[in-house]
């Protein structure tokens, strides 16, 4: 079977489905704070993420900064923290 003969018998729609319920359950698992953060230093949109008794950042790099929280991201701190150390 090619390529083009499993797409149009739908096999790709059967992996799409398999994708977006993983990513489903990354969701599950994940608790986020409900706002994004914008690092003034970096300008880049962050965010804490609390999964399984740690604490992540993510960092979105495509999402408009217009009128999202300020705060030093936890990158920039460090830099901080290691210049003045
Ligand atoms: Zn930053």
């Amino acid at each position: 079977m090619t390529i083009l003969e499993s797409v149009a018998l739908g096999k790709d729609r059967e992996n799409n489905k398999v994708i977006s319920k993983s990513s489903y359950d990354t969701k599950e698992g994940k608790i986020t704070d409900k706002y994004l953060t914008v690092c003034p230093s970096c300008n880049i949109v962050w965010e804490k993420v609390h999964w399984r008794n740690k604490i992540l950042i993510e960092y979105y790099h495509e999402i408009p900064r217009y009128g999202k929280r300020k705060e030093i991201c936890p990158e920039c701190s460090e830099k901080v923290i290691s210049k003045v150390g």
